[in-house]
């Protein structure tokens, strides 16, 4: 999966040199990256750290300037709420550090489940499993669970996947969903994995 999206450039791979190693950085970009394309939250990312580089200068922000910085993600006035109070809160609550326990980053506005998996995996090393769209419905697909939620495929899949392998589900299955199984009209013709896939058997097969 990861060397078919990787010949495809899935956008999810233009991330990591932007966030690496700066848990600040990774926690607005998680927080901004809800129901947006990867893309246009690089560039609002980029725009929002270029005025505002860190958490003090970001708690102290005009929630319209941010609106402005970034306009181009979904709910964008919400997200200038979140990511204002949330810097505050790093500031205030965590002395100017992002939290790397789950029970911290969800009382952080804008972090949910998925958000707080993805800052303990990519930023703080953790094993984890965050579920988003991608990695909910091609685990469906697939046939390796049959769940109805996030969270339900997150316990499910942990069950199932060896710990040791946990880090690899999610980066690949983002960057398939991005660029092979599509969320509509997945490429199934082109999946190299689709004789072991349920979808596929379904649809094409019966
Ligand atoms: S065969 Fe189709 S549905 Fe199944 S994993 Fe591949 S692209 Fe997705």
């Amino acid at each position: 999966m990861l060397s078919e999206a990787q010949k495809r450039n899935a956008p999810v791979f233009s991330i990591g040199g932007f966030i690496e190693n700066d848990p600040f950085r990774s926690l607005i970009f998680s927080i901004l990256s809800a129901r947006t394309k990867d893309a246009a939250t690089l560039a609002a990312c980029k725009k929002l750290f270029k005025k505002f580089p860190n958490a003090r200068k970001l708690a102290s922000a005009n929630r319209k300037t941010v609106e402005h910085l970034i306009y181009g993600v979904g709910f964008y006035r919400q997200k200038a709420k979140y990511v204002i109070r949330a810097a505050s809160m790093v500031v205030r609550e965590f002395g100017g550090r992002v939290p790397d326990e789950f029970d911290e980053l969800v009382k952080i506005p804008g972090v949910g489940r998925k958000v707080a998996n993805v800052l303990l995996l990519y930023t703080f090393g953790e094993d984890r499993i965050p579920v988003d769209t991608h990695v909910h419905r091609i685990s469906n697909r697939l046939g390796w669970v049959k769940t109805k939620t996030p969270e339900q495929t997150e316990y499910a899949l942990m069950k199932l996947v060896p710990q040791g392998l946990w880090r690899e589900v999610n980066h690949a299955m983002v960057a398939y969903g991005q660029t092979v199984c599509l969320p509509r009209n997945p490429k199934c013709k082109a999946c190299r994995v689709r004789e072991y896939c349920t979808y596929y058997k379904e649809i094409y097969i019966r």
